[in-house]
């Protein structure tokens, strides 16, 4: 049965809003999308500062499957694995998988416009300047505030893609048997820029993710096209040493030179960035449902996660893909796909909040620890001896098509498994690994 030219209205035309819009037009749907801010094209919203994600198979497949392959061959740098800066500037380097594979450096702002110009070419209509006030969750019914005034819409289904404090989930605040919890770190982040080299290239190796990890709190960067590197610290508010205690000039200075000091020449205007970037916080957002009637959100409206595992752009992207694919097997009879969608996905979202939460201990703090490192390289030889029955959890999240909770259920057996393998022996010598032994614990306990 085919609904084709219902109106489907979006909020939000971030990222996984106006991929949505995307797939949506694409299904023969009249598209409308509501967006809060000002049109990117036409203001200078990231005022100058390149802001970059990494994006990951599962990202890729989202906007491959609408025919975003050559513009994003364009649009990234290729990360192979982690750069690791210790305190004296020591360089080492993990690979993030097996030869050939890696994530990938993007514009956040580059790619959201071309999200957007690409469904404005199809047809959406994008509506800046317009935000959601309220959702009328029973009627498929908004309020919309635009054009200096307020007015009611209504739709055949809408989407709430309105990001981690979404509107249409204040309305579903408002519901009865609404599930929903916040929860902030302790850690907040702010962004920094490494400019170019004086001869116009990149100041450090660009083929890798930096990490300057110094157990409670690090330092990281990506490369952008322009050949600079954003870089972001992720550290706690308040303590010793946290956002609160370094106030001055002076102290800035002094915490940089303490522990990162091979990036105090990379850094020319350390003081001045620091001082005027602003300092932001970093949130979990569990709910459930997701859907009521004919309205559902997705992206970070539903499942915000803090970005130590690099995929809530990918995750949100992923939505896109498999709502879709669901969507096109019930011929878009929303009155299914809507419920089914929320009940199949769910898991998958609690899990990834879960491994985004326990990544990033593992990245300030692990990623320096021989025992983890030995794990590491232990694992990646299983996974070659063994591939169809050990995938390291990283892989299965970042490398795998695999749904998020599978990945954490089974990585985490995993890893209680091989730990009584992980031998005085094995630690000097990763080499000597039972490796028979580590397969046949895992097989018995399956
Ligand atoms: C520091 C940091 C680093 C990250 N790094 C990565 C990474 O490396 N890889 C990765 O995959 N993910 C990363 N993420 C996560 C990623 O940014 C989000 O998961 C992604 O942006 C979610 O997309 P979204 O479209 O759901 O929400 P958003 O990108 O937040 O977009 C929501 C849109 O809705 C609009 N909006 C809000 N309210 C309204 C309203 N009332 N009416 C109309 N419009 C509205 C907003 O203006 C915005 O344009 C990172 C996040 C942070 C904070």
């Amino acid at each position: 049965m085919s609904m084709k030219k219902e109106e489907v209205v979006i909020f939000g035309a971030g990222l996984v809003g106006s991929l949505l819009s995307i797939y949506m037009v694409k299904a023969g749907f009249r598209v409308t999308v509501y967006e809060k801010r000002s049109d990117p094209r036409k203001t200078n919203l990231y005022a100058g500062r390149s802001i970059n994600l990494a994006l990951s198979i599962r990202g890729i497949r989202a906007l491959e499957t609408v025919g975003l392959s050559e513009d994003l061959k364009k649009m990234v740098i290729p990360m192979k694995g982690r750069r690791m800066h210790d305190v004296e500037g020591n360089l080492t380097f993990q690979p993030y998988g097996k030869e050939g594979q890696y994530i990938n450096s993007i514009s956040r702002g580059g790619l959201n416009e071309r999200l957007v110009m690409r469904a404005e070419e199809l047809g959406v209509s994008v509506l800046f300047d317009h935000k959601c006030v309220e959702v009328d969750l029973d009627n498929t019914r908004a309020t919309i505030q635009g054009d200096g005034q307020l007015f009611d819409i209504e739709a055949d289904v809408m989407f709430g893609a309105d990001g981690a404090f979404s509107a249409m989930r204040q309305s579903f605040l408002k519901q009865d048997r609404f599930s929903y919890e916040q929860y902030y770190i302790e850690h907040g982040y702010k962004e920094l820029s490494i400019p170019p080299a004086t001869n116009g290239d990149f100041a450090i190796a660009p083929d890798g993710l930096h990490i300057w990890p110094r157990g409670n709190f690090m330092l990281i960067a990506l490369p952008n096209l322009d050949k600079s590197f954003t870089c972001t610290l992720f550290f706690p508010f308040e303590g010793d040493p946290s956002f609160q205690s370094i106030q001055n000039a002076q102290d800035i200075d002094q915490f940089f030179k303490k522990y990162f000091p091979d990036t105090l020449d990379l850094i020319p205007d350390l003081i001045d960035q620091y001082t005027s970037n602003p300092t932001s916080s970093l949130v979990t957002v569990r709910c459930y449902p997701w859907v009521k009637e004919r309205c559902m959100m997705l992206g970070d409206a539903s499942h915000a996660i803090v970005p130590f595992y690099g995929q809530g752009m990918n995750s949100g992207f992923e939505d896109c893909y498999l709502f879709d694919e669901l969507a096109r097997s019930h011929g878009y009879d929303w009155g299914t796909v809507l419920g089914a969608f929320q009940k199949t996905r769910k898991k998958d979202a609690d899990a990834i909040a879960d491994l985004a939460l326990k990544n990033f201990v593992e990245m300030r703090d692990h990623v320096a620890d021989e025992r983890f490192l030995v794990q590491k390289k232990v694992e990646a030889l299983l996974h070659e001896l063994y591939p169809q029955e050990w995938t390291p959890q990283y892989t299965m999240v970042t490398f795998s098509h695999a749904p998020y909770s599978e990945a954490w259920n089974r990585g985490n057996l995993q890893h209680k498994v091989i730990q009584p393998f992980l031998t005085q022996d094995v630690i000097n010598n990763p080499e000597t690994i039972d490796h028979e032994g580590v397969i046949n614990a895992l097989r018995s306990v399956l």
